[in-house]
Formats: C-alpha cells, sequence, structure tokens
C-alpha cells in the first residue's frame, strides 16, 4: 500500500534543511536552503513518521517540507491574505464578527504548514503575548458585552503549557459575557503526547470550551492522533475540524471520503472545508474553486450529513468567510446528489409579507 518500506523513525522535530535532507524527505537545494532560512520549518516526530521518504509528492510531507515551488509567486497572491492587520485593534486580537473574536496568544506551533495563511509571521517565539499585553486583550473583549466568544488561534494556543492555559480559562471565565471559548489547534495531530491529563483540565477549567482542529488527510489521524483525540472526547470536549483543500494532498473524492470518515469515528465533526487562501508561493498546492465545488457534489451522494463539512472562502481584505457552493438550487428547480433537476417553485417559494 503506501509505505514501500518501513517508516523512518525521528525522535526529534525538524527544523532545518540539512535534518530534511538526512531523513530523506528533502533533496538538497539552493532553493531548500532559502526557503529554511526564510520562512519557519518544524516536522515533528508523528508527522515525520507518517511521510514516505524520499517521496516528494507524498501528501503529508507536501503539507510541511519547503518545496521550490514555492518560490514561484503570482499576482493574485498578497502578504497578509485574509486581512488580519486591518481588523486587529488590540496586538494579538482580531475583532471581525460581531460576536466573537480571535486571539493570538502565542506564534509558535507543532508543525509548520507550508500553506499558512500567516505563513510570514508564524514561528517568532518573541511574538508570545506578554502578562501586559493579553491584559489589553481581555480588557478589549471586557469591554464590549456583544463578545460572547473567545477564539484562541495563532500559532497554536496548546503549545502553550497547562498552567498558561489555565490562566487563559480563567480570564476568560471572569468575563460575564463570555458564554465559551474554542482553541484551534494542530497539537493533537502533530504531538498528540502534549495532549496529557494537566493540558485537558486546563481547557475544561473556564468557560465550555470547543476544539478545532486543523487536519488534511485521513493518515494524520493514524498513529497518536487517534488517542489524543479519544481524551479531548471523553473530557466531554466538543470537537469540530478545518480542513483545507490542498492540490496533491486532498483534491480527491476518494481522500476527502475516507478523512472526512475517520472523523466522525473519533467523534469529531468535520465543520469547514477551506478553500486555500492566497498565500505568496503557494498555487502549486491550490485548486480551483470549480474542482473543490465539484468534489463537495461527489461528496453529498455519498457521504452522512455528520460528515458533510461547509465549504468555505476567506475573502481577503477581511470581508469574512462565506460557503462557497455548490448550489444545488437552479432556476426553478433544485438539483440531486446525481445531478437531476426536479421541479420546484424555487423563486416564488411562500408568501414573502
Ligand atoms: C475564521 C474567523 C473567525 C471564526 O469564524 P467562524 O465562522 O465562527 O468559525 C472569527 N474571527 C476571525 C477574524 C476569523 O478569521
Ligand atoms: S498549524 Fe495553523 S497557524 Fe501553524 S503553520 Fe499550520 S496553518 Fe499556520
Amino acid at each position: 500500500m503506501l509505505q514501500a518500506k518501513p517508516p523512518v523513525c525521528h525522535r526529534r522535530t525538524l527544523r532545518t534543511a540539512a535534518e530534511l535532507v538526512e531523513a530523506g524527505l528533502a533533496r538538497p537545494s539552493a532553493a531548500l536552503d532559502l526557503l529554511a532560512e526564510t520562512t519557519a520549518i518544524a516536522v515533528p516526530p508523528a508527522l515525520a513518521e507518517l511521510m514516505v521518504a524520499g517521496q516528494e509528492n507524498d501528501p503529508i510531507a507536501r503539507q510541511f517540507v519547503p518545496s521550490p515551488d514555492e518560490l514561484v509567486t503570482s499576482a493574485e497572491e498578497r502578504a497578509d491574505p485574509i486581512g488580519d492587520e486591518a481588523y486587529s485593534p488590540v496586538k494579538g486580537l482580531v475583532h471581525r464578527y460581531p460576536d466573537r473574536v480571535l486571539i493570538k496568544p502565542i506564534l509558535v506551533c507543532p508543525v509548520y504548514c507550508r500553506f499558512c495563511f500567516r505563513k510570514d509571521r508564524v514561528g517568532d517565539a518573541d511574538a508570545t503575548l506578554s502578562a501586559s499585553e493579553l491584559d489589553a486583550a481581555f480588557a478589549y473583549v471586557a469591554a464590549r458585552p456583544d463578545l460572547r466568544e473567545i477564539i484562541f488561534t495563532g500559532g497554536d494556543p496548546l503549545m502553550l503549557n497547562a498552567a498558561r492555559l489555565a490562566d487563559l480559562a480563567a480570564r476568560a471565565a471572569s468575563i460575564g459575557h463570555v458564554e465559551l471559548t474554542r482553541f484551534h489547534t494542530r497539537v493533537p495531530i502533530a504531538t498528540p503526547e502534549r495532549v496529557t491529563a494537566e493540558l485537558v483540565a486546563a481547557l475544561r477549567s473556564g468557560p465550555p470550551a470547543w476544539v478545532s482542529v486543523h487536519v488534511n488527510h485521513p493518515r494524520e489521524l493514524s498513529g497518536g492522533a487517534g488517542a489524543a483525540l479519544a481524551r479531548l472526547a471523553d473530557a466531554g470536549i466538543p470537537l469540530i475540524a478545518q480542513t483545507v483543500l490542498l492540490k496533491g494532498v486532498n483534491d480527491d473524492a476518494g481522500v476527502l471520503e475516507a478523512l472526512f470518515r475517520a472523523l466522525i469515528r473519533a467523534r469529531v465533526r468535520p465543520y469547514y472545508l477551506h478553500h486555500p487562501d492566497l498565500v505568496p508561493g503557494t498555487s502549486h498546492l491550490r485548486p480551483t474553486i470549480q474542482e473543490g465545488q465539484a468534489l463537495m457534489r461527489a461528496l453529498r451522494g455519498r457521504l452522512s450529513g455528520i460528515a458533510q463539512p461547509t465549504y468555505v472562502l476567506d475573502i481577503p481584505g477581511g470581508a469574512g468567510k462565506v460557503p462557497i457552493g455548490p448550489d444545488w438550487l437552479v432556476e426553478d428547480g433544485v438539483q440531486d446528489a446525481d445531478g437531476v433537476v426536479h421541479a420546484y417553485p424555487v423563486a416564488k417559494g411562500g408568501p414573502t409579507c
């Protein structure tokens, strides 16, 4: 099947061009050296073990190992692809929707994704919010009663230790109008050993906490990820998944079906399938929206409803995320999963008054 030879075992996180080459995961090149100098690299053991050494097109390696293709930028790509900067009133906080904010307590991740929409910023250990910067971010939330949800993202908030996470939970709990928190993370996939009983207890110590896991390929759920997700689910933490649609990784109905089925078995509800953002140097990883819609159409007929995420685009410039189809309504009719159109009074609907 997948592995022609036994997986390579790495005990340490690979962080340099030389380490990737030595592990058989990249070929030495000037492009690799340049990318290693200018972008963050981390391939932790749990993910390195899932890659097939020597195969550049391995779907796991494609996500995390630099490719010379990244030196090719296209005109539509931009440095701040989703417009975080324009909506950041306080350092580390993004406020774009009326009822929820993002807080980015740390910009470090357990693994760095080559298509990351914050690629130019992640990996900076000095960007971790200080106590006074956290005070300012939480004061912003406390002053705005409309804010009901704090989404901790980054970077990866689960890179903070249990004590720091408990501090975030306590700060959220001290604001009466904050009803829930959400943690966006790759940790259960990339460094499942970090999901300890202490970490789970810290997550549960504040307002109800949801955990959103970033996972793109079914192979990421083999290994230790399953047990880490089970520890979270057994603690009663609702789990959702965000997947980025990536060319050569998961732009295939069979791969997405296997991923979403594995997620619901792990008690994780597929939430969003993200069309990739216009990050500079990622055109080799971006399918077209039409291809994404065709994949969603193919899944509709063959997969349980609870395994179907919403396909979304984060509009460049900061206008927000919107579903991008496919659209099942046609003029005066509705299409079924086989593409057959059935008459329905779409335009007329019911009374409008
Ligand atoms: C994605 C995002 C959210 C969360 O959006 P949901 O649709 O609730 O998942 C919140 N704020 C910002 C700025 C975002 O980019
Ligand atoms: S884990 Fe998230 S924030 Fe970190 S590099 Fe990947 S996409 Fe970016």
